[in-house]
């Protein structure tokens, strides 16, 4: 904390990390000797740079971009990029830490990295967009390359934009490299399942939380926040497997439709005429608007799913959703529970899915999205889904087995540590002090 004053988001996502390692660290002190942990949190390198461009009255606007490439140790950085106000260091770094056990809990070679700006796509024309991906990546196409750093999509960076950053990378490269970053368009090297990768991989992981307990996602009540990619695609996945999804959300509230939320609303407002979440209730004027987004998990459900943003759920809502029957909270998004609301989770045995594992999907595919530019074959839809559904499988049982291993059955945010940190850390010993 003293080194890294006021990055807060990032002494948080450290300290679930290490309140997991306790024993690891007991019974295997090579780990110690080799001082991973002080190398783990200090990233291989930051890069920050200046994002200027124009705007359509013909304003310079300057914004602050960011990559962190956290660690490499398994393969080349990889993690995606976020457009939002709020970013700075600390959630780069956050998310650029996080990202290096979950990358490494898929199975695949790819280490940790993150990156984005602090600008607001919001009520931005296409062309500003454009402008502002070329100049974002005037700069970061120097630091960045298929085998070296693999960006892909965040909050407010989608498909529009990776294909405006892709564009800029080939010309300032003066060649086609598809591998250099995913979320790709299909026409243009993008993998098929991408789009759709984290929602169904968080509801593919919640499937096999319940499977275990002998239950499954048939008749279950949802509720999920967000309303973006990650959101969009959790609830398509949760209806197909016989849930009904009731509420979800953006920055300026919730929207609660007790007959079950009409995806294709959802879906045209948000993918198609960027819109308000709001809107929903002009055409389903039965569904009600809240402002207060964060109480949307006051909604009494069987599942909730947090895919917005970190720190949306705390200890209150935590509690009021036990008080409410919960019976399991899978994260979509990164870090949305706070550590207090993880401890109310865990001690009522409700089932949790730590994020680094939920939402693993996405990345997973991202790294297939790799080797398919790579070979230079694409796959079919149904061949990618069966291996996100595999990855998602073999993460929750790593997990379960990391857990018992170490003493702490049944709890999956031990579980999920543990198990991305023993490879990482053992790749670290394994090529010497560096
Ligand atoms: P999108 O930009 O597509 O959607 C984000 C959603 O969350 C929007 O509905 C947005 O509302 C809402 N949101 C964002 N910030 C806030 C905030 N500060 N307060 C309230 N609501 C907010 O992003 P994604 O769906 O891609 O990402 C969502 C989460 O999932 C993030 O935590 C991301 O890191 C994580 N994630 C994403 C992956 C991916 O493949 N895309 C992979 C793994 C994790 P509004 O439009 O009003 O801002």
């Amino acid at each position: 904390k003293k080194r890294n004053p006021n990055e807060t988001e990032f002494h948080q996502a450290v300290e679930e990390i290490l309140h997991s390692l306790t024993n690891v660290f007991e019974l295997n002190p090579s780990y110690i000797d080799h001082a991973i942990l002080e190398r783990l949190v200090e990233p291989e390198r930051i890069i920050s740079f200046r994002v200027p461009w124009v705007d359509d009255a013909g304003k310079v606007q300057v914004n602050r971009g960011f990559r962190v490439q956290f660690n490499s140790s398994i393969g080349p950085y990889k993690g995606g990029l976020r457009f939002h106000p709020s970013v700075n260091a600390s959630i780069i770094k956050f998310l650029g830490f996080e990202q290096i056990f979950k990358n490494s809990l898929t199975g695949q070679p790819i280490g940790g990295g993150k990156g984005g700006a602090d600008f607001d796509p919001k009520g931005k024309s296409d062309n500003e967009i454009m402008r502002f991906c070329q100049s974002f990546m005037s700069e970061l196409a120097k630091h960045i390359g298929p085998d070296t750093d693999v960006p892909a999509g965040d909050i407010g960076v989608g498909g529009r934009e990776i294909g405006y950053l892709f564009g800029q990378y080939k010309k300032m490269r003066g060649g086609y490299q598809a591998g250099v970053l995913t979320g790709k368009g299909i026409d243009f090297g993008g993998s098929l399942v991408r789009t759709e990768a984290t929602g169904y991989g968080a509801v593919y992981f919640v499937q096999e939380m319940l499977a275990d307990k002998g239950d499954s996602l048939q008749g279950k009540t949802v509720v999920v926040s967000g309303s973006g990619n990650v959101s969009i695609y959790a609830i398509e996945k949760a209806v197909e497997l016989g849930a009904k999804v009731v509420a979800c959300s953006d920055s300026n509230g919730y929207i609660y439709d007790k007959e079950g939320i009409k995806l294709e609303t959802v879906k045209r407002l948000k993918e198609v005429e960027r819109k308000r979440i709001k809107e929903y209730i002009n055409e389903h004027p039965n569904a009600k608007f809240f402002e207060n987004g964060t109480e949307i998990w006051s909604i009494p459900c069987d599942i909730a799913l947090p895919c917005a943003t970190q720190n949306e759920l705390d200890e209150s809502a935590a509690k009021q959703l036990v008080e409410n029957g919960v019976k399991a909270v899978a994260e979509g998004a990164n870090m949305p529970s706070t550590l207090k609301a993880i401890e109310v989770f865990l001690s009522h045995g409700i089932l949790f899915g730590p994020a680094k594992a939920a939402n693993a999907g996405g990345v997973a595919v991202s790294a297939l999205e790799m080797a398919q530019n790579s070979s230079r074959i694409p796959w079919k839809f149904e061949e990618v889904d069966k291996k996100l559904q595999d990855i998602m499988k073999n993460i929750y049982k790593n997990c379960i087995e990391a857990a018992d291993q170490y003493g702490k059955s049944g709890n999956l945010v031990v579980g999920a540590n543990i198990a991305g940190f023993l490879k990482v850390a053992d790749a670290m010993i394994a090529q010497g002090v560096i």
